[in-house]
């Protein structure tokens, strides 16, 4: 039996709507992409979806209260939610610096601080 299922392609600012046939859980069309990026993003989407997770995590003594973060490369979707659960539980001491890893693994990817956090300065007094 067959099913049709949609997605809207992220690879590029058109954004594409994708229309994926599939038996038995395999693609056997894809149809509305405007280039073969939208395919192979298709087909991913449909047999094992992937994103890049960009978020915040606590700073102690910093500048911010927070520094944002991002894995270096897509994770499976359905450890999204786990990698977010982790990372609220940490809180790094600054400074933080930008590129510095903050996870070494998460679900094949390292999480990255993409800014610099600073030591706040002792209030004199
Ligand atoms: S299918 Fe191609 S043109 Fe359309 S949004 Fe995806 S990358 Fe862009």
């Amino acid at each position: 039996m067959s099913r049709i299922v949609e997605y809207t392609c992220i690879i590029c600012p058109s954004g594409c709507l994708l229309r994926v046939e599939a038996e038995e859980n395999r693609v056997v069309k894809v149809e509305g992409a405007g280039c073969p990026r939208g395919v192979e993003y298709a087909k991913q989407e449909f047999s094992d979806p992937m994103r890049i997770v960009f978020t915040v995590v606590r700073v102690r003594n910093g500048e911010l209260p927070t520094v944002s973060v991002k894995t270096t490369r897509p994770i499976p979707k359905n450890k999204v939610f786990n990698l977010m659960k982790m990372l609220a539980s940490i809180e790094l001491e600054a400074p933080v610096e930008i590129g510095e890893i903050i996870v070494g693994d998460a679900y094949g990817a390292e999480v990255v601080a993409t800014r610099r956090v600073g030591r706040r300065e002792p209030v004199a007094g």
